[in-house]
């Protein structure tokens, strides 16, 4: 009997034994193409030795010493490389573990600007509906991502929340994207005057939005309003990057696409690419100033920030992500993917939006292609395309079907930044006849 505390209790899951490549095998020998890269995660593939080696030569030099002791060489010349490539503005590196701890350390960083600026009545934050910021409690209560919430809300920080920027379910006949765009963002000045923009601490956003609906990018000149009104209202623009970020839209930061300069940026999962549990929280120079011409102390920390195995893991993967060209092989084959998802899924009577950039691609699956109109969430659809996928050797990410009862399921697809042509093909292939067996 497993003592492990699994997912689900009901559905035990089977044991991944070994990664090579774009691929899983479990203790069968079974071998699954990792068209998600897990949770968006392994964009690097399960086997790549230069990863591999920084973990083992910083395990065997230093695997560990407590930051508030010392800093270490791979957090410094990692932090270095993030911020050389960060969005304009982007001047500090603040190390976590990973994604939800990342906008943690977010919320409370903003937090603690307003404080330290002589705005303490700044004591909430926006966000959108059906969106996932992470599990544990602050990140939770900023999702707008309502069956997760429901049993905690009690114990949750106050936030508001304004639609997504969904064009497929939300751009009105006729309506051109741009103002669709400006008619989105406008309900955030709607929501601040709502509730008082002088009470606001930030808003929170994925630039693309990741697993509650499905890599949507937002529309034309969405995040420039939003931009716009936040600084109207001095209100922190604080974007989620854990799934996004990382090269998996085919810029190393999604934002970068949308020409705005955030406060704060979160990333994770793709930047240790699975070889070290890591994430970071970046913010502006002027949050930093703020915080160390006034009290001079982040009022946050934990055991395990600035791991330096976990740091000297994610400078080899960003290092391949930028010097490497590999967030520019994620945009190239991530437009080849896109082609051959069309071809395959352009017609099909059930797939209602296949959308996304680089290599982060979604399908939304819909009982009715005219309508819109979703499956019945009873039928489970996307888990049951999840266990149909896994049956044809193909791990992709579908979620869907339950959120807040707006929408149809979807799958996403995050796979690795090296697949070749024919491991497009495959995963395409393997893809449809998982549609086949559960939509057919
Ligand atoms: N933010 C976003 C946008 C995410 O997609 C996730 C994870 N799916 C998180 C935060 C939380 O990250 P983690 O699971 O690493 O805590």
């Amino acid at each position: 009997m497993s003592h492990v505390f699994p997912r689900h209790s009901r559905t035990p899951p089977r044991t991944a034994l070994r990664g090579e490549g774009a691929y899983l095998y479990d203790a069968e020998g079974r071998a699954y193409l990792d068209g998600s890269g897990g949770a968006a995660v392994s964009c690097l593939g399960h086997s790549d030795a230069d990863v591999i080696k920084a973990v083992q030569d910083q395990a065997a030099r230093m695997a560990y010493a407590h930051t508030s002791f010392f800093t270490s060489e791979p957090a410094e010349e990692l932090a270095d490389l993030l911020i050389a490539n960060a969005p304009e503005g982007i001047e500090r590196v603040y190390y976590v573990s990973g994604g939800s701890e990342a906008v943690e350390a977010a919320l409370k960083l903003a937090r603690q600007y307003m404080l330290e600026t002589g705005q303490p009545e700044r004591s909430r934050f926006i966000a959108r509906r059906q969106s996932y910021h992470g599990n544990t409690l602050a990140a939770l209560a900023t999702g707008g991502n309502a069956w997760r919430k429901e049993p905690f809300a009690p114990l949750m920080i106050d936030t508001s929340h304004i639609a997504p920027c969904y064009a497929y379910r939300e751009q009105q006949d006729g309506e051109s994207a741009e103002n669709y765009g400006r008619r989105a963002a406008d309900e955030l000045e709607a929501e601040l005057q709502r509730v008082g923009p002088e009470t606001v601490i930030g808003f929170v956003a994925e630039p693309v939005v990741g697993a509650t609906l499905g890599a949507v990018p937002p529309a034309p000149g969405y995040f420039k309003r939003i931009r716009e009104i936040c600084d109207r209202h001095g209100v922190l623009l604080i974007l989620d990057e854990v799934m996004c970020g990382m090269g998996r839209t085919g810029t190393l930061f999604a934002c970068e696409r949308e020409g705005v300069r955030p406060d704060i940026v979160t990333i994770a999962k793709g930047l240790g690419a699975g070889y070290q549990p890591i994430g970071a929280t970046l913010c502006s120079g002027a949050i930093y100033d703020a915080i160390r011409d006034g009290s001079g102390f982040f009022q946050h920390g934990h055991t395990y920030i600035g791991h330096p195995v976990a740091c000297a893991a994610a400078l080899a993967v960003l290092r391949k992500l930028t010097e490497g060209g590999l967030t520019r092989r994620s945009a190239e084959l991530g437009e080849a993917l896109d082609a051959k998802l069309r071809a395959a899924f352009g017609q099909h009577p059930h797939i209602g939006d296949i959308r996304g950039r680089g290599m982060f691609r979604g399908l939304e699956i819909v009982e009715d292609r005219e309508t819109k109109e979703p499956f019945d969430p009873a039928r489970g659809v996307n888990k049951a395309v999840k266990k149909a996928a896994m049956e044809a050797g193909l791990l992709c990410y579908p979620m869907g079907g339950t959120i807040d009862g707006k929408r149809g399921d979807h799958v996403l697809l995050a796979p690795p930044f090296i697949l070749d042509d024919a491991q497009l093909d495959e995963l395409v292939e393997k893809l449809g006849t998982a549609f086949r067996a559960v939509l057919e």
